[in-house]
């Protein structure tokens, strides 16, 4: 079992942890007919009404075979001589996207995608039942560096402490708040609609731009116009078919115009707002914080000095390209 430690002088939090089991390889444990392979399912779609841990699913979650967190573990924190450190208390869940294999965000339909998404609002809304969880972050990774094409999937990781990226953000969401009595997000959706530079495609719900400090050229956000600081609370039938049609059209533009790159994904909703400790800290969560989708493009390495990212292309010129390339393949497909 490991261990959260956190590093006192800086304030962030290690997982330390016995390295992982080698995978056994060969055959895949998220296909279809491949059920045994993986613990039993947590939850599935099935438009079939299929029998659980069998095959008919469209959207299956399943938990991780070597997970980082687990429900089963007590939460302890205890003080180490003049350290802290927490059990890793939480979850680790994997949600297979498709029964297809070779599936990607960019070859999956529309449906599909609205699938995965209401999948991640169900998976969010049962983990914050647990008073325990204080933070959940959604992520999805696209050909990282190194590692072989896999079954596609999304990761769920929830945890006992609120992730350090979090923590920062909502401290700068509510300074930005006390100080404006405005939204920092929904500020930014209003100025960059103005701006229009950095602009790549607005619905009738959404936002997507590439935004004004990127880490690296290729990173989008989008950003929901509608104000709402819990993702799994605001999205809708209606919401997720927007979402899930901007998702597709972005990912194919990265296909046909950017020759398929791999990206990180990550969704930003506010943390466990039932959980107690931090209630007085979280006063004003529901008018500061806007949750919204980061996708980072991963390169080799990152290009970072002392910290300070370096970004060699101008985020201005990044949505220019994405805006042609986005006409160019939506020209392809009518
Ligand atoms: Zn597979
Ligand atoms: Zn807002």
């Amino acid at each position: 079992m490991g261990q959260l430690r956190k590093d006192p002088t800086r304030g962030r939090w290690v997982l330390v942890r016995p390295k992982r089991g080698a995978d056994m390889g060969g055959e895949c444990a998220l296909c279809p007919g491949a059920e045994g392979l993986t613990p039993p399912e947590i939850a599935a779609y099935r438009k079939d009404g299929s029998a659980p841990n069998g095959p008919g699913w469209q959207v299956r979650v399943v938990p991780e075979t070597d997970p980082y967190f687990r429900i089963e573990h007590d939460l302890v924190r205890e003080g180490v001589g003049m350290y802290d450190t927490i059990t890793p208390r939480g979850a680790s869940e994997i949600i297979v996207e498709s029964p297809r294999h070779d599936d990607t965000l960019a070859t999956m339909s529309e449906e599909q995608i609205g699938s995965v998404l209401w999948m991640y609002r169900d998976r969010l809304t049962d983990l914050k039942r647990d008073p325990q969880i204080r933070d959940i972050l959604v992520s999805r990774r696209h050909k990282r560096p190194g590692v072989p094409a896999h079954h596609p999937y999304s990761r769920v990781t929830a945890i006992p402490i609120v992730f350090d990226d979090t923590r920062q953000a909502l401290r700068k969401a509510r300074e930005y708040f006390q100080y404006k009595r405005r939204c920092l997000y929904c500020d930014m959706v209003r100025e960059e609609i103005t701006a229009e530079e950095r602009l790549v495609e607005v619905t009738p719900h959404f936002v997507l731009l590439v935004p004004y400090a990127s880490r690296v050229p290729l990173e989008a956000w989008i950003l929901p116009r509608q104000h709402a600081c819990l993702f799994e609370e605001a999205l809708r039938r209606e919401t997720a078919v927007d979402l899930a049609r901007l998702l597709s059209g972005y990912f194919r533009t990265l296909v046909t115009g950017f020759g398929d790159p791999a990206w990180e994904l990550m969704l930003h909703t506010a943390p466990n707002l039932g959980m107690k400790i931090l209630q007085s800290e979280w006063a004003t969560v529901r008018d500061d914080y806007h949750w919204h989708v980061e996708i980072v493009g991963q390169t080799e390495r990152a290009n970072r000095l002392g910290g300070i990212y370096v970004n060699d292309v101008p985020p201005e010129e990044v949505a220019a390209q994405l805006r042609e390339a986005w006409v160019r393949d939506r020209g392809r497909g009518a």
